[in-house]
């Protein structure tokens, strides 16, 4: 079957299904009043939640649900709603010890399995309707995620309806040799991380997935998208030699790590990583990586139950400042919302999460979030060479308010007498169309452009990086998109400042002699794909670059244009 390759290679190994949601129950006793009285608050609000959720499919589907489907609804709000249900968890969590999720499975699984062996049909069927809102508060409590085993045998291929990007921040690399899920776009950053981490992925494979069954054989091409079950001998061969042939590629490619990413005709490229913390950062000097272009510092803020204090900031950025040797890295501030959700954040549901409170917005609404990260990230600007960047910019006052809050920051650790580097550099993201447009006027407030091809596709095409039936629509080399990138360095190097780009198209070979040629300062990539595009880079001349790229400006679709890049880049 053919799904979308997101992370090169090929894989051969077991299948390791994990769509279902494990409910189980955990043990954990809650002892003290307190923790008691925490949990009993969790499950009102998990109800709340989940009773908001069902009327906002109420509301969203008000003109085509039947009758019958409106009176599921009320049904399970009835249930949601029921003080029988509420006092029996209750009566769990304070004098039985039991935590909120531990409490609802016991009440309401244990109600539908009553409801559900009743002989009287009407009341059979108000099983699903338990075991639905029994999913839901759950859900809400966070609990019924996808549950991924602790350990993995070796040469695992995990199936998948999706992954988070916790999830598959905890896979375990040496064990898990790649997944194949459902669902999934080129850009979400299940497959960013994986291509970082360089385990070949491949998403959007559909539905045909549920035909495998764990422990089955699998061959995952990440590169094509092919995932090929229950292979015969022949294939396994076939497909041993060309995994030899990569493995075989990439180590003659990697003994460039000590070379500059210069052209024949002496123009240099810095070739920099993107990293969610500092265990990269040993791939990222394996591969050559001159520093780090973006560090994606929210990936310390997901999977946990809470958000970090200061201190485990401090120490999260220090240990990077302190690894990268001295070499720049910039950290970007946290860019929660869209695909990377927050449980315990509680961000209201959102009809385009994408389009909504996310990123630097959130930040300049809730003060006390942004102050605590950038005090943080001062605190550990001593400790090496870090840069301060802002996401999801669309307007000169967002730049201006993010500033004033850096020299508030800055202001806090004076009066605390505590050290920091008063010429840390701040830049921002270039991922909205309203920032690319406006770049002549951005350069002025900032010392470097940071250019988010995955963000700035979606938003000047209007295509979801994360629907997988838009995917084809999703192209970077759409001539609009170029015109932007092409802009936005143009103005930077008219207002003597660095840009970069950070996004997948970094790491794309189509894409590189046109971004050396538009005169990017620095491409910043997943650290698993330096080594080919620094080869790239090294058999080719500037002239050529720019020659191709005032070409490219001139064609009007991007079939041409990547006809015309394969041709070039033979
Ligand atoms: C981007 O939008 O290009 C980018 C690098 O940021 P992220 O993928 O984290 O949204
Ligand atoms: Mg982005």
């Amino acid at each position: 079957m053919k799904g979308i390759g997101v992370s090169p290679g090929i894989s051969i190994g077991n299948a390791c299904i994990i769509y279902k949601a494990a409910i189980f129950i955990s043990g954990i006793r809650v002892e003290t009043k307190e923790e008691k009285d925490v949990e009993a608050e969790k499950f009102d609000k998990a109800v709340l939640s989940a009773i908001e959720e069902v009327n906002f499919l109420r509301e969203k589907n008000a003109l085509t649900l039947n009758s019958e489907e409106s009176d599921i609804l009320d049904t399970q709000i009835e249930f949601l709603s029921d003080p029988q249900i509420r006092s029996d968890v209750l009566d769990k969590i304070l004098n039985e010890n039991k935590t909120a999720s531990d409490a609802v499975i016991e009440v309401v699984f244990a109600a539908a399995q009553m409801f559900g062996n009743m002989e009287d049909v009407y009341l059979k069927t108000r099983a699903a309707d338990l075991q639905d809102i029994g999913n839901r508060i759950l859900n809400a409590l966070n609990h019924n995620a996808q549950h991924l085993p602790a350990q993995f045998k070796k040469n695992t291929i995990i199936i998948a309806e999706d992954l988070s990007p916790s999830e598959t921040i905890a896979l375990d690399i040496t064990k898990v040799a790649g997944f194949a899920t459902i669902s999934g776009g080129k850009t979400s950053h299940a497959a960013i991380i994986a291509k970082a981490r360089g385990i070949p992925a491949v998403v959007a494979c559909g539905k045909d997935l549920l035909n495998i069954e764990n422990n089955d054989i699998i061959i995952l091409d990440g590169t094509s998208g092919d995932v090929i079950i229950r292979p015969g001998d022949n294939k396994i061969e076939e497909y041993k030699r060309k995994q030899k042939k990569i493995i075989e590629e990439l180590s003659f490619l990697k003994a460039l790590k000590d070379l500059p990413a210069k052209t024949t005709d002496g123009h240099t490229v810095k070739m920099l990583a993107n990293i969610s913390g500092h265990t990269d950062l040993e791939q990222v000097f394996e591969n050559g990586g001159e520093g780090v272009g973006l560090f994606r510092t929210e990936l310390l803020f997901i999977g946990r139950e809470s958000f970090p204090s200061e201190e485990e900031q401090f120490q999260f950025y220090k240990q990077v400042a302190i690894k990268s040797k001295g070499k720049p890295v910039i950290v970007r501030t946290i860019d929660i919302g869209g695909d990377k959700q927050l449980p315990y954040f509680g961000i209201p549901h959102e009809n385009n999460p994408f389009l909504g409170y996310r990123a630097i917005r959130i930040c300049l609404n809730q003060k006390d979030i942004f102050l605590t990260q950038l005090r943080s990230i001062l605190r550990a600007s001593v400790f090496g060479n870090l840069k301060i960047m802002f996401p999801m910019v669309s307007s000169i006052d967002e730049i201006r308010s993010a500033k004033e809050c850096v020299q508030q920051a800055k202001e806090d650790l004076l009066k605390s007498g505590i050290n920091f580097r008063d010429d840390t550099e701040i830049g921002i993201m270039i991922e909205v169309p309203s920032a690319a447009l406006m770049a002549d006027i951005f350069a002025k407030e900032v010392d470097f452009f940071s250019i988010g091809t995955n963000d700035l596709c979606q938003y000047t095409l209007a295509v979801d990086r994360m629907n997988e039936k838009v995917s084809g629509l999703y192209d970077h080399f759409n001539p609009g998109l170029l015109r932007l990138i092409k802009n936005v360095i143009a103005q930077a190097h008219k207002h003597k400042i660095n840009a970069g780009l950070c996004g997948e198209m970094a790491s794309d070979p189509l894409a590189t002699l046109l971004l050396l040629g538009m005169g990017l300062d620095e491409l910043s990539m997943g650290a698993a794909s330096i080594p080919y595009i620094k080869n790239i880079i090294i058999g080719n001349s500037l002239s050529k670059a720019r020659d191709v790229c005032s070409n490219v400006m001139k064609m009007d679709n991007s079939g041409t244009i990547k006809r015309y890049l394969e041709e070039v880049s033979k």
